[in-house]
């Protein structure tokens, strides 16, 4: 989508530290981030958001899953990590393409506020 922040940043259209990159996901540095480690996987093509997933995305979605350990080798996470999707308005989603929260190198808060 061509005003889409995510989509420019999978397609290199805009800089980002990238961490991990593959030909249906791009891996990088939020911006913000709320651990000492903390990534933003996104898929290449756009969907909005989790609640636009559908059975043609089943083996995307199985990818970016299975390739999170894979990231959080990469980032040494050694000791554990978190991994957050949020969804829609009460999930607080700001940027509207689906994303995966990794983060790591800190103890988590349960339950999240
Ligand atoms: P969410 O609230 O789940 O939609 O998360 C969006 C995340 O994207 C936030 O953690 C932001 O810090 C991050 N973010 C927004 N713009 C950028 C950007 N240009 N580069 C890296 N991270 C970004
Ligand atoms: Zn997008």
């Amino acid at each position: 989508m061509s005003d889409c922040i995510f989509c420019k940043i999978a397609n290199g259209e805009i800089p980002s530290e990238i961490v991990y990159q593959d030909e249906l996901i791009t891996v990088f540095k939020d911006a913000s981030p709320m651990a000492p480690v903390h990534v933003l996987m996104v898929p290449k093509v756009h969907i909005s958001s989790m609640d636009e997933l559908t059975e043609e995305d089943s083996s995307l979605i199985s990818h970016m899953m299975l390739k999170i350990k894979h990231i959080a080798k990469i980032l040494e996470l050694d000791n554990g990590y978190r991994v957050v999707i949020n969804c829609g308005e009460d999930g607080q989603q700001t940027v509207k393409h689906l994303h995966i929260h990794i983060l790591g190198k800190r103890k988590m808060i349960w339950p999240p506020g």
